[in-house]
């Protein structure tokens, strides 16, 4: 019987990182095509140009010989990239993610269940102090907040990292599809009003990806 590991290092999180940005540029044309529909059709080039900045600077460390010092260290220059190399609102948003989430980390290079769950914690707080979204808004948030909350639930209940990154990708997938009747309140979307509804939020498809590359990285 193999035991799941219970942390997650520095070198699996850079794992998450060029997981994310493979799917994004994978699903970059679906993401752009739902945008389109209720947006202005860049979310997935604003969301590939934003993960190929961060793989080149990925590649450009490792280039150098030694990787990130620590959590912290990979994590704020993540956020840093987002922020300054994407003009849409979703820079911001997931650059203030990565950024919180590397502070709440801090200089280590591991990570247990619950220091990655208090991680994802920060950074979800972080978009929620940037963008002011709230359950239903029809947002990234939709997705990301259940897959938060599955995540510590399955932690409390003696998860791996593995386990909980099934639930919360699981989670978030429930809450990608739960943005389809909703009336967007936050964002360019919001300009539609009711004509919103109906439709796939493209923020939250996006953040489901995030989480199936923690997933995919995490063996869950
Ligand atoms: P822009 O709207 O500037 O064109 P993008 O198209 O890249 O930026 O991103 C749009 C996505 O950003 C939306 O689908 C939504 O999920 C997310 N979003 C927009 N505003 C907010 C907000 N205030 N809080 C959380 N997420 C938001
Ligand atoms: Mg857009």
């Amino acid at each position: 019987m193999t035991v799941a590991p219970s942390t997650v290092t520095i070198d699996q999180l850079t794992d998450w990182l060029r997981r994310f940005q493979g799917l994004v540029a994978e699903h970059q044309t679906e993401l752009t095509e739902l945008d389109s529909v209720i947006g202005d059709a860049d979310h997935g080039a604003n969301m590939a140009r934003g993960m190929t900045a961060v793989a080149a600077k990925l590649d450009a460390a490792e280039g150098d010989g030694d990787g990130p010092a620590s959590v912290a260290d990979l994590f704020k220059a993540v956020g840093m990239t987002l922020v300054t190399s994407v003009g849409g609102a979703s820079g911001p948003l997931y650059g203030t993610f990565f950024l919180r989430f590397g502070m709440s980390a801090g200089a280590v290079t591991t990570l247990d269940a619950a220091g990655l769950g208090a991680a994802l914690r920060a950074g979800l707080d972080g978009i929620v102090a940037r963008g002011k979204a709230e359950l239903g808004d029809k947002t990234m948030f939709d997705a990301m907040s259940p897959a938060v909350d599955a995540w510590d639930v399955s932690v409390a209940a003696g998860g791996s990292p593995a386990d909980a990154s099934a639930a919360a990708l699981a989670a978030a997938e429930v809450g990608r599809d739960a943005t389809v009747p909703l009336v967007a309140r936050k964002g360019r979307a919001s300009y539609l009003g009711e004509r919103s509804a109906g439709h796939l939020d493209p923020g939250a498809a996006s953040t489901t990806l995030l989480f199936r590359a923690l997933a995919d990285a995490l063996g869950g």
